[in-house]
């Protein structure tokens, strides 16, 4: 019998039921499939409610976990097996190494000059990433990740002599006893590719609401400079599709409930940038839950910035670098073909779980969101549950630490 709890998943909700739970006395291990703690939210360039950078918070959470003895994290981790009953598991993790040395050392003399390189996952390929690589400066832990994968021949000789590197390290399994586990293994955005009608993948300039979060990011691609990326030149008249993929059978058939904040949003980060922008949001419905009623209300007194209740039937490229977008105006009842500079695809969350093979005991419902599992000790904390925002999917976290710890203490 153990009364640690495992936490899958190192995301905001992740992160605050290993937390918590850990406050409450409990030792937690928190296993994470990426090589930093943090998830989505250090994808992102500001965050709700209070519009801060993904530093802010989560390097509170970084703290609280640097001082606690109680947690243990493994990154580059992913639990592939489980085996005996609620009180008492046995977790099998396979560790992925990261091939450099256990404490931190600014490698980025030497990562600058690798010339192996890969398409930048972080920035959802916006940008290419050397073979050693920091995701984010901010990134926790702060140690670089050694991707033989991506290493040249002339970066192989550079690497074998270098101190605090071992491209020889292998995978290795562990076996964690745990007696609850908290689930938080969040999302992913919806492939975009899939949505052929709107473009995405093919037309240049029409782009996910999650890759110009990384445009808007200081630490993106741009610098922080949303530009499109054809030509690096700064939009001038930008179109948002909501409910790309969400809201659809063909697609996701629920709404994401983040993604009509995430464009208010992203409104204001284009006007700060430039106040002459103009935008149009192609909307079925717009979702401003409670008090975010204010955001909506902020973007809507913006004289630039213009609503078309209506659904964006072809998004497809134009004779330059611009963008042509069809769209029925339900209020008017017109056809609108218009041509902007850039499209943004205000594509939805579809949870981690959703298509994947995986040997969890837990029951998800037909969209792959975690639908039980709590009578085998086993609880769903944040987007693994259902769509939501950063603050109700830590406040998810916090119920289902609350939920492990009183198993673990009445096993
Ligand atoms: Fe559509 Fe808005 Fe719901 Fe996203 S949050 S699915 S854009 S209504």
């Amino acid at each position: 019998m153990s009364n640690a709890i495992l936490v899958v998943g190192g995301g905001f909700a992740g992160l605050t039921a290993a937390i918590e739970a850990a406050e409450l006395g409990r030792d937690v291990y928190i296993v994470e499939k990426t090589p930093w703690l943090g998830g989505r939210v250090a994808q992102l360039n500001k965050y709700f409610p209070k519009l801060c950078p993904p530093s802010c918070g989560l390097e509170i959470q970084f703290q609280r976990i640097r001082k606690n003895p109680r947690i243990k994290f493994f990154t580059q981790a992913e639990l592939i097996g489980l085996v005996g009953s609620k009180g008492d598991y046995t977790a099998k993790i396979r560790l992925t190494p990261r091939r450099t040395a256990p404490h931190n050392v600014d490698f980025s003399l030497l990562a600058s000059a690798l010339t192996g390189e890969a398409d930048n996952e972080f920035d959802f390929g916006l940008s290419k990433r050397k073979a050693l690589y920091k995701a984010m400066p901010f990134a926790f832990p702060g140690r670089y990740v050694l991707d033989a994968k991506t290493l040249s021949k002339s970066d192989m000789a550079r690497v074998a002599g270098a101190k605090f590197i071992d491209p020889t390290q292998e995978s290795r399994d562990i076996d964690l006893n745990v007696g609850a586990l908290v689930v938080a293994t969040g999302w992913r955005p919806y492939d975009m590719t899939r949505l052929t009608n709107l473009g995405a993948g093919r037309v240049r300039n029409c782009i996910s609401n999650m890759q110009l979060e990384r445009l808007a990011s200081p630490f993106g691609p741009t610098g922080g400079k949303i530009v499109r990326p054809s030509d690096n030149c700064p939009p001038m008249n930008v179109a948002f599709v909501q409910c790309a993929g969400s809201r659809d059978q063909n697609h996701l058939n629920y709404c994401s409930y983040i993604c009509c904040m995430a464009t208010f949003k992203q409104c204001l980060y284009l006007l700060e940038q430039n106040p002459n922008v103009r935008i149009t949001i192609y909307y079925i419905d717009l979702r401003a839950p409670g008090r975010y009623v204010n955001v909506l209300e902020k973007v809507k007194a913006q004289p630039n910035v213009s609503f078309v209740k209506g659904k964006a039937a072809e998004v497809a490229q134009a004779e330059d670098d611009r963008v042509w977008l069809t769209a029925e105006d339900a209020v008017r009842g017109e056809k609108l073909k218009l041509v902007y500079d850039l499209v943004v695809l205000a594509t939805g969350m579809q949870p981690s779980l959703a298509g994947v093979k995986d040997f969890l005991p837990l029951p998800l419902d037909e969209d792959g969101f975690i639908a039980g599992g709590e009578e085998a000790g086993i609880y769903a904390a944040g987007c693994a549950r259902m769509p939501l925002d950063v603050t109700r999917a830590a406040r998810s976290g916090t119920a289902a630490a609350l939920k492990a710890v009183q198993t673990v203490e009445g096993r």
